[in-house]
């Protein structure tokens, strides 16, 4: 195929889709493993994983089969009836996470919804806090998605801008000071929501210790801590749970994205009992959350991350890539960070963008995507072998060496 046809495909694509992204311009028309493939057929090496979505890699054979197994039984019904694998999928995830119960959605945003809900009825019905009155601190540079709601708590300003107004009822803290959660707690404070490790935030990792001081600072109070490990958990930074580098046990968890073993949107919120005891039925739901196709595939997903160690690829391999990045000696980078298969590369102020290093990068066979302007986002498919990775980072190399 031509240039030309690549460019209709996305003259087409523009012309009919709203404009809320600024895509790379690649038409991607397959996928497999840590690989995907244009139009006119040539590779790249996915170093974006959907957002880390994709930590199974494309089309992973077993989620695919059992996608399309699931699919020939039984589809979607919704909650109104019991269905067979609900059950062993949220056993499974509690299990994993050491939580008690579980409540299936689809998108992390709506997983996020689930976590406020929660956080707020309990502050009401088991707290003790005035009616409309409960507070959620959250953190600068947060990202947890695009709902009214939670756009109203990101401090980024094209977020919020035009889409007010908001709900309220959020404090705003930045983000790795511990004492400022300690100052910013009243008795009306319901929870404290974070990413262990910011992921849209620019890659972004608190000081060590951090979580454990805010855990200790919540229960001392009486509050909440919601952790949101959409991006940074399920093995991504090297621990199960990112909240796992500290030995924290948060009071409820989001987990989504990769959840969906890079096939499905599966998201959920998982708390202790008597925070996901305050649903009753009618309380809140979701046509789709937690459907047959979805519990097959994220059960699927969660046993593959076990018996294909996910936590240790992620780890060794993070730590190797990680350290062959710094090893790049190019006065254009600021800052190489992050944990396990996590990692963004920060660049100077003076030099070339972020999104100018991802575009060559692109050209050069490897995407990723550029996060907050100055930073370039590398997060590939937690199945990747180390050869990939030093395929990935002769091409990193020799585009940096000619920036
Ligand atoms: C991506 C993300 C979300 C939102 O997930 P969606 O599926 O896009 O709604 C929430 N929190 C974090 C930390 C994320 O990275």
């Amino acid at each position: 195929m031509s240039k030309k046809s690549s460019d209709n495909t996305i003259a087409f694509e523009s012309r009919y889709c709203a404009h809320n992204y600024a895509p790379l311009p690649v038409v991607l028309v397959k996928g497999q493993g840590v690989h995907v493939w244009d139009e006119h057929g040539k590779r790249y090496l996915d170093m974006m994983s959907a957002y880390s979505a994709v930590s199974h890699g494309h089309c992973h054979p077993r989620l695919v089969a059992r996608l399309h197994q699931q699919a020939q039984q039984l589809g979607v019904v919704s909650r109104a009836y019991y269905t067979d694998g609900l059950g062993p999928f949220l056993q499974k995830t509690c299990k994993l996470t050491r939580m008690a119960r579980a409540l299936p959605m689809n998108t992390g945003a709506e997983a996020v919804e689930t976590a406020l809900k929660a956080a707020r009825k309990w502050a009401y019905t088991q707290k003790g806090i005035a009616h409309e009155q409960a507070e959620v601190i959250v953190c600068q540079g947060n990202f947890h998605g695009r709902t009214i709601a939670i756009v109203g708590m990101s401090s980024d300003t094209q977020y919020r801008d035009g889409f007010g107004p908001f709900p309220g009822g959020t404090v705003t803290i930045p983000f790795g000071d511990a004492d400022a959660l300690r100052q910013a707690i009243t008795p009306n404070t319901a929870a404290f929501l974070v990413e262990p490790i910011q992921g849209e935030g620019g890659i972004i990792v608190p000081p060590p210790g951090y979580l454990k001081q805010c855990e200790a600072i919540c229960r001392e109070h009486n509050v909440l801590l919601l952790c949101d490990e959409v991006q940074c958990g399920l093995a991504r930074t090297g621990a199960f749970l990112a909240s796992d580098h500290d030995g924290v046990k948060p009071d409820g968890l989001i987990l989504g994205k990769a959840l969906g073993g890079g096939v499905l949107p599966v998201s959920m919120f998982l708390a202790r009992e008597d925070v996901m005891d305050v649903f009753q039925p009618g309380d809140h739901g979701s046509t789709f959350g937690g459907y047959p196709l979805a519990a097959a595939v994220g059960h699927e997903a969660l046993l593959i991350m076990e018996e294909d160690d996910y936590v240790t690829r992620a780890s060794e391999l993070g730590a190797y890539f990680k350290r062959e990045l710094e090893s790049i000696a190019s006065a254009a980078i600021k800052e190489v960070r992050g944990k396990g298969l996590l990692l963004g590369i920060e660049m100077q102020p003076d030099a070339p963008s972020a999104h100018d290093v991802v575009v060559s990068l692109m050209h050069a066979g490897v995407l990723s995507k550029d996060t907050h302007e100055t930073v370039i986002r590398l997060a590939p498919p937690l199945i990747i072998e180390q050869e990939m990775i030093d395929h990935a980072i002769s091409i990193i190399r020799r585009v940096f060496q000619h920036l």
